[in-house]
């Protein structure tokens, strides 16, 4: 029997991609990956061309999403796993999203400009084209235009948390965005918990509101996990009985730290989170 092998983490041009859907699924394909979750950020507009090119492959894909919520004056990240990507409820929350999106990136390229900045707008929005706008094509438009040296610079000095460009910006409430994907069929999911940089007690805080909403996993290996940060995960999963998902949260061949498939196996003290999908 062929190995099986799980992504459900990774994005398209629909967001900060930077492949089209089509290209991410071959590209996932020739990396062995037998069941793909594409999961954008608040938009479920490349998954009718992701399962096309699927389904011409014999590679199963779940329908995804990465929710952008705010939960106590913080950021997070939720999957949605298994969604169903006409569910109309699910529709108007991720379009009060993308409405959301659009106000913050005029915000942001204001901040630029008052840096001496200009036309960053223009220039995200026609880099983004249909998809979503998001820091990643603040990110690219600085570095095109040196401003920065490295992504990392770009977050580092005009986007990141409290510099020069950052917006706070109310997204979907948490309690929210879970019911939108379980409402819609769909499993709701923690993405990259290592990355919100928690203390234990607010980690606490925050998976027992998660649960308490409905939530019921948890991204244990991401593609850029360490084996400490996947013991801790591992370690909450545990305490909260979530299940385990594994996602790369690829976004493009230029990270090569990162690419579709290559992941650490989920540790077998984990129920996985694809126990959930209907077969
Ligand atoms: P947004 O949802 O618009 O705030 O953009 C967040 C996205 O920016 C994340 O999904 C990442 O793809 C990207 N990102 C965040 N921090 C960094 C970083 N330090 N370096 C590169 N990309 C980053
Ligand atoms: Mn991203
Ligand atoms: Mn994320
Ligand atoms: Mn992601």
């Amino acid at each position: 029997m062929d190995e099986i092998k799980y992504d459900l983490h990774c994005h398209s041009t629909a967001s900060d991609g930077a492949l089209p859907p089509t290209e991410v699924v071959l590209r996932a394909k020739e990396h062995g990956v037998t069941t793909l979750a594409l999961t954008d950020h608040d938009t479920v507009a490349g998954l009718e061309n992701a399962k096309k090119t699927a389904d011409e492959l014999a590679l199963n894909l779940i329908p995804g999403i990465e929710l952008s919520c705010s939960w106590s004056k913080k950021t997070f990240h939720i999957i949605g796993l298994n969604i169903d990507p006409n569910n109309a409820e699910l529709l108007e929350g991720i379009h009060g999203i993308q409405t959301t999106r659009i106000e913050r990136a005029k915000k942001i390229a204001h901040k630029l400009e008052k840096n001496k900045i200009p036309g960053a707008f223009d220039a995200v929005q026609q880099a983004a084209g249909s998809g979503m706008i998001t820091r990643t094509h603040f990110a690219d438009f600085l570095l095109k235009n040196n401003y920065v040296n490295s992504m990392q610079g770009a977050f580092d000095h005009y986007l990141g948390q409290s510099k020069s460009a950052f917006v706070s910006t109310q997204w979907a409430e948490l309690d929210d965005a879970i019911h939108w994907i379980t409402n819609s069929g769909g499993i709701a999911v923690v993405a990259h918990p290592m990355r919100y940089k928690l203390t234990a007690s607010w980690m606490r805080r925050f998976l027992t509101a998660f649960k308490e909403a409905g939530g019921q996993g948890m991204e244990v290996v991401t593609g850029r996990s360490n084996p400490d940060e996947i013991r801790r995960a591992i370690h909450f999963a545990r305490q909260f009985e979530l299940h385990g998902s594994v996602g790369s949260d690829f976004h493009t061949p230029k990270n090569k730290w990162v690419e579709l498939g290559r992941l650490a196996p989920l540790p077998p003290s984990i129920h996985p989170v694809w126990r959930l999908f209907p077969s």
